[in-house]
């Protein structure tokens, strides 16, 4: 499996921004510059509302 993007909403400032489900580095939020991401040498970690997830083509 390639991995799969990740909509997240940010429970801080609620902008909503695609994330790599297997992000290898800390994605932040754009807007507000929370963690959304995690690395954990798998899944990442989102501790946020996960909007869906998007197959990756
Ligand atoms: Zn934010």
């Amino acid at each position: 499996m390639a991995g799969d993007f990740i909509r997240v909403k940010c429970n801080d400032c609620e902008n909503e921004q695609i994330v790599f489900g297997n992000a290898s580095t800390t994605v932040n939020c754009a807007v507000c510059g929370t963690t959304l991401a995690t690395p954990t040498g798998g899944q990442a970690e989102i501790p946020h509302d996960i909007v869906e997830t998007v197959d990756a083509r």
